[in-house]
């Protein structure tokens, strides 16, 4: 007889929803998402959903195929486990397949909504945490300035306090879309920016030593994401705080970068840290270091976003949230989860995630794999 608390049977669905326009960046654009849904199911019953959204061309090496690929192996490791022993389960992960953190993030989530679930408390309590109302700043892509002026406007019609712009194609335009955003919003706004690897090491600081009059909070990810050096040269020439996004997965690599002073903040992504289990170590070296974090997200719906809020509502020393992407999703399949007025975010009190996928969407999703004992 398993223990109620066996996973009995994993599900893997394809979740791709249409954007409400084409998100253009750095490193390309997109006009929908590749997210794959991950559901654990345990022997009394229960189960735990988890969203990994990957993108190809990220610093992941994963694509929607290889992710999915990867999650039947994962899965068919899984099957039979206890879904409570989670370390455990990270070591049977990475033992079969080293980094791949975006598919694995899918499977970490659905085990904590698991283990929330059976306790009876949401995620935030199971941190550590209390439930606070966290704040989300607005994404406006690669756009003319004209239309980064009107974006911007917009949003902070729409109650937001804080916007990101995206950067990294070449000095006159992210100079022209950053005065755009700052003449159009004024002062009272937070602006905040992401060159996406998109800046030659030798221009990046000329770049940024003319931002540094529209007074950007931060900035994102200056240089190609394999060359820390530069990274480190970069910030030791601007006034303007570095975060390292793609730069940074685990705690290895958070380490790393303390190191060698690279940054001044590390921005997690579960779909970069291989879910929460890491993310708390990612955490963890920042606080050593005397550094704090930012919280981003990928194309995530309302689920993914969900777990990334629970986790920075638990730590205070996450101190930047950037959780917009279902803001630009066509579609809104989830059930309970955050809701948003303006650009706080309130989070559900029900055990584990508190969100769901609607089954009525659930059922038209493709079906990839479903591995039972
Ligand atoms: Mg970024």
């Amino acid at each position: 007889m398993p223990v109620g608390s066996q996973i009995i049977k994993i599900e893997i669905f394809k979740f791709e929803i249409p954007l409400r326009e084409i998100v253009r960046i750095a490193v390309g654009s997109r006009s929908t998402t590749d997210n794959i849904l991950i559901r654990v199911h345990t022997a009394d019953g229960l189960y735990g959903m988890g969203e990994s959204s990957v993108s190809a061309g990220y610093s992941s090496g994963e694509n929607q195929p290889i992710a999915l690929e990867a999650a039947k192996g994962l899965a068919r490791l899984l099957v039979g486990q206890d879904s409570t022993h989670i370390e455990r389960l990270h070591q049977i992960m990475d033992a079969f397949l080293w980094r791949n953190a975006t598919i694995k993030s899918g499977f970490d989530i659905a085990l904590y909504d698991l283990l929330g679930k059976r306790l009876g408390i949401p995620l935030y309590t199971l941190f550590g945490g209390q439930k606070r109302v966290i704040e989300t700043d607005l994404t406006i892509g690669l756009e003319s300035f004209e239309k980064t002026a009107e974006k911007a406007r917009e949003i902070q019609l729409q109650g937001f306090r804080a916007i990101k712009l995206k950067f990294g194609t070449n000095r006159k335009d992210d100079v022209g879309r950053a005065r755009a955003a700052r003449e159009a919003v004024g002062r009272e706004m937070a602006l905040r920016g992401d060159a996406n690897q998109g800046w030659d090491p030798g221009e990046a600081p000329r770049i940024l030593h003319e931002l540094e009059q529209f007074e950007l909070e931060y900035c994102e990810e200056p240089v190609k994401h394999w060359n820390n050096d530069a990274m480190r040269r970069v910030r030791e020439q601007t006034t303007i705080p570095i975060v390292a996004d793609e730069s940074i997965f685990d705690h290895h690599d958070a380490l790393r970068l303390v190191r060698i002073d690279a940054c001044d903040y590390f921005n997690i992504k579960l779909a970069k840290s291989g879910g929460f289990f890491k993310a708390l170590k990612v955490n963890a070296i920042a606080e050593a270091a005397g550094m704090r974090c930012s919280i981003g997200c990928k194309l995530e719906s309302r689920l993914g976003l969900t777990a990334a809020a629970h986790l920075s509502s638990a730590l205070t020393n996450i101190v930047y949230n950037d959780l917009d992407s279902a803001l630009a999703l066509s579609l809104d399949p989830v059930i309970g989860g955050i809701t948003y007025r303006g650009g706080q975010i309130t989070l559900p009190d029900e055990p584990g995630l508190g969100a769901d996928i609607d089954p009525d969407v659930l059922k038209k999703l493709e079906v990839v794999a479903i591995t039972a004992e």
